[in-house]
C-alpha cells in the first residue's frame, strides 16, 4: 500500500515521531518531511516508539512541490471546510479507496499542515481535493499525528475491502505535468494579453486549482499541452499581431 504522507513544516518533533508510529502500525512506511523545524530529534525518536525504521527512511526536502511533484492523486488535510468550490471535501472514508487506488498505479500521498497554521491555499494547488475528518465545529482540530492515525486507519480498512478498487485506463498525470500544463496555459496567456479582470487570488494559481480537481490523466494533459502549442504555432505563422 504505497501511500505517502507528507508534513508541511511539522513544529514539533514529537509529532514527527507519533505520526511514525501513527503509520507504522496501519502498514505505512513512506514519509516524507517538508522543511521540519527540527529532524531528526530525540524526542522524534522517542515517540517514534519502534517505528524508527520510518524516522531513519523519512525524505526530507524543502518544499511540498518536491514532495508530490511525481504523484498522481494528491489529497491535502484540513479541519476547515474552506474553498469548497474549488476543494470539495471528503471524508477519510470517501478518499481511502481512491487513494489506494491511485497509489496501486502510480503515486499517491496525503498531506498535512502545520500544527498552528495548518495548509495555506498555495499548498492546496498542488492537491486534487481536501479530507476532512468530521469532527466538533466547536473544536474541529485534531492534534497533527492523530489525524495522521484517522487517515491510515482508513485506508487500512478500505485495503482490506473485499472489492478491488476500479483502475484506471491511464495513469492519473503526476503534480510536475499539471505545473507544466499550467505554465503553458501562462504563456499563451500572455501572449494573447489576457488578464485577470476578477481580481483575487494570482489567476494562474487559481487555474491550477481547476486542472487538480479535474484529475487529469497524461492523454488529457497532452491534448491541451497540444492545443496550446497550435494556439502558438498559429499566431506566429499570423504574425505577432494576430
Ligand atoms: N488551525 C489549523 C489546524 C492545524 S492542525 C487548521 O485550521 O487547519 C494540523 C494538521 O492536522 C492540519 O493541517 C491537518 O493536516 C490535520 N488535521 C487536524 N484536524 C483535522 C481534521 N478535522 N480533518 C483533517 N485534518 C485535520
Amino acid at each position: 500500500m504505497p501511500i505517502r504522507f507528507v508534513l508541511v513544516a511539522p513544529r514539533h518533533p514529537g509529532n514527527i515521531g507519533a505520526t511514525a508510529r501513527a503509520m507504522s502500525t496501519m502498514g505505512f512506511h513512506e514519509l516524507w518531511l517538508v522543511a521540519p523545524a527540527s529532524f531528526p530529534h530525540p524526542e522524534a525518536t522517542a515517540l517514534a516508539a519502534g517505528a524508527e525504521a520510518v524516522l531513519r527512511s523519512a525524505r526530507l526536502v524543502h518544499s511540498l512541490k518536491e514532495a508530490v511533484a511525481d504523484c498522481g492523486l494528491v489529497y491535502a488535510t484540513s479541519a476547515r471546510a474552506r474553498g469548497e468550490y474549488y476543494w470539495p471535501a471528503s471524508s477519510p472514508r470517501e478518499a481511502a479507496p481512491r487513494l489506494l487506488a491511485a497509489g496501486a498505479e502510480g503515486e499517491a500521498a496525503l498531506v498535512f499542515g502545520p500544527e498552528r497554521t495548518g495548509l495555506t491555499n498555495e499548498d492546496l494547488a498542488y492537491c486534487s481535493g481536501v479530507v476532512r475528518i468530521p469532527s466538533d465545529p466547536a473544536y474541529e482540530s485534531l492534534n497533527l499525528a492523530q489525524a495522521v492515525q484517522v487517515l491510515a486507519y482508513e485506508l487500512r480498512c478500505a485495503g482490506e475491502a473485499p472489492v478491488p478498487p476500479p483502475r484506471r485506463a491511464v495513469a492519473l498525470a503526476p503534480v510536475a505535468e499539471l505545473e507544466k500544463l499550467t505554465a503553458h496555459l501562462g504563456e499563451v496567456l500572455t501572449e494573447v494579453d489576457f488578464t485577470d479582470r476578477a481580481g483575487g487570488p494570482n489567476l494562474l494559481n487559481r487555474l491550477a486549482r481547476i486542472f487538480g480537481r479535474a484529475e487529469l490523466d497524461q492523454h488529457e494533459v497532452n491534448v491541451l499541452r497540444g492545443l496550446l502549442a497550435a494556439v502558438q504555432a498559429r499566431r506566429r505563422r499570423a504574425g505577432s499581431d494576430a
